[in-house]
C-alpha cells in the first residue's frame, strides 16, 4: 500500500499574519507576535522543506529548488505576490517597500532614527530646518488598505512619541498619504469617503492626483517635475503576481478550476492568480487553497471538479481607534461597531487562515490513503 506524501515547500520558516504588520511598524507588536513557526501549524504526515523553488518542469513533474529536486503527482503553487514598483527603480534609495515583516521592522527603525537625528539637529545647529523637515516628513505612497492602515497608525504613534519624548519636534512631524488617483481606496468606493474623513480627523495629510515618476536618494519626484523631500518614504503602491510565473512553463496560468490550462496537475491559488475575478486577500487565498485541495481529491476519485466563483469579502481598514469596515452585507461600519467587527473578523480570518494547512491535510489524507502523491503546498 502506497502512502500519501504531502510536502510544503516554503522559503521562509514561518507563517506571517500580514494584517498585523502595521503594528510592527509602530512598535505596538513584535515580529514574534505576528509570525508562527510552520512546525506549529503543520503536523505529520506533511513534510516541511525550507527551501526556495527555482523552477517547475511540468513535463518531468519535478520541482527544482535551491537545494534539491522534488517529484510530484500534483503541485499547488501559492507563491503569493511581490511589491509592484510600477516600473520605477528603488535601488540606491532609502525607499522602503512594505510587504514582509522585515520591511515593517525597517519602517519602525527608520521612524526612530529619523526622530533621534532631527532632535539632535534641532539642539545642535541653526539653519537646519530643511533637513529637520525632511527627517520629520513621513510619506506613504499608495492609498489602498495597507497604505491607509500604515499612515493612520504611524500618525497616531508619532503624535504620542513626540508628545512624550520630542515635544519640540511636534510642529515638524507630518504624515503624508499620497496617491495618483483622486480619492483614497479607489477599489472600494463605499469606504472611500468615510476613510478619507477619518484620515483627516487624525491629521494625515492627503496628497491625491500626484503620480510618482522617480526616486531621488531622499525625495520623490512627480510627473509634473515637482518633488517632495523626505527621509522616510514607504511604498505601499500595490503588489503583483510573483516573478516565479515569468518562467515559460507557467506563463499560461489557470482556469476557474484553478488548474493550469495545459498542465492539469498544477494548481495555482492565492495572490498569484491574476486572470480570474479574485481579490488579493487572505479570505480569497484560503478559499482557493481549499478548492484546489478538494479538486485534487475529486480528480483522483473521478468526480466532477469545482469551479471558482468570486464573492463579496468583508473588508476592514484597520486605522486604530478610527477603524472603518465594510461587512459582508455591504454595510459601512465606523467607530465602536467597526472596532468590534474588526476584532471578530480578524480572529475568524486568522483561524481559517492558519487552520488551512490541517484542513488540506485532512481532506487530501482521508481520501487518498491508497495513493502516492507529492503536493507542493505553500500558503
Ligand atoms: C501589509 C499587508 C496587510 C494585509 N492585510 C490584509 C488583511 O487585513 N486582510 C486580508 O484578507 N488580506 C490582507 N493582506 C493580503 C494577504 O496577506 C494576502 O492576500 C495573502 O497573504 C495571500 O496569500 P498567499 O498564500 O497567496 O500568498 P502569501 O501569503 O504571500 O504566501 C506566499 C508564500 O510563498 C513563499 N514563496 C514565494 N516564492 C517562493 C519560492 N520561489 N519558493 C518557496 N517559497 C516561496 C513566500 O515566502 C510566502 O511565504 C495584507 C497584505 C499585506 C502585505
Amino acid at each position: 500500500m502506497k502512502r500519501v506524501q504531502i510536502t510544503l515547500v516554503s522559503d521562509r520558516a514561518h507563517f506571517l499574519a500580514s494584517p498585523q504588520l502595521a503594528n510592527v511598524a509602530t512598535g505596538q507588536e513584535k515580529v514574534s507576535q505576528v509570525t508562527t513557526h510552520l512546525n506549529k501549524l503543520v503536523a505529520s504526515p506533511v513534510k516541511i522543506e525550507i527551501d526556495r523553488v527555482i523552477r517547475i518542469s511540468p513535463k518531468d513533474k519535478i520541482i527544482h529548488t535551491a537545494k534539491t529536486d522534488l517529484s510530484y503527482d500534483f503541485a499547488i503553487v501559492a507563491a503569493g505576490s511581490t511589491i509592484n514598483w510600477r516600473g520605477l527603480d528603488p535601488s540606491n534609495t532609502r525607499v522602503i517597500g512594505c510587504k514582509t515583516a522585515t520591511d515593517f521592522l525597517n519602517v519602525n527603525e527608520r521612524m526612530r532614527e529619523s526622530l533621534q537625528a532631527a532632535d539632535l539637529l534641532l539642539r545642535s545647529t541653526k539653519d537646519s530646518k530643511p533637513k529637520i523637515t525632511s527627517l520629520c516628513t513621513f510619506v506613504i505612497v499608495g492609498a489602498g488598505p495597507t497604505g491607509i492602515s500604515l499612515a493612520s497608525k504611524l500618525r497616531i504613534a508619532l503624535t504620542e512619541i513626540t508628545r512624550s519624548k520630542y515635544p519640540s519636534l511636534s510642529s515638524f512631524v507630518n504624515v503624508v498619504l499620497l496617491d495618483a488617483d483622486d480619492r483614497v481606496l479607489t477599489e472600494f468606493p463605499q469606504l472611500s469617503g468615510p476613510v478619507r474623513d477619518e484620515l483627516q480627523k487624525i491629521g494625515v495629510e492627503l496628497l491625491l492626483k500626484t503620480k510618482v515618476s522617480g526616486f531621488g536618494n531622499s525625495e520623490l519626484v512627480f510627473e509634473d517635475a515637482t518633488s517632495l523631500g523626505s527621509e522616510n518614504i514607504f511604498w505601499c503602491a500595490g503588489v503583483k503576481r510573483h516573478d516565479f510565473f515569468n518562467q515559460p512553463a507557467l506563463e499560461q496560468i489557470g482556469d476557474s478550476t484553478l488548474r493550469h490550462f495545459e498542465h492539469r496537475e498544477i494548481y495555482i491559488v492565492g495572490d498569484c492568480v491574476d486572470n480570474l475575478p479574485a481579490t488579493m486577500n487572505a479570505h480569497c487565498a484560503v478559499a482557493q487553497g481549499r478548492l484546489a485541495a478538494s479538486n485534487i481529491v475529486a480528480d483522483l476519485a473521478g468526480r466532477k471538479v469545482g469551479r471558482w466563483s468570486e464573492r463579496p469579502w468583508p473588508l476592514v481598514i484597520d486605522m486604530g481607534p478610527n477603524t472603518v469596515a465594510l461587512n459582508s452585507k455591504g454595510d459601512v461600519l465606523k467607530g465602536r461597531s467597526a472596532r468590534i467587527y474588526a476584532k471578530t473578523a480578524r480572529a475568524k480570518l486568522l483561524k481559517e487562515w492558519m487552520g488551512g494547512y490541517s484542513t488540506w491535510k485532512l481532506l487530501v489524507g482521508e481520501v487518498l490513503k491508497k495513493t502516492s502523491n507529492n503536493l507542493f503546498l505553500d500558503e
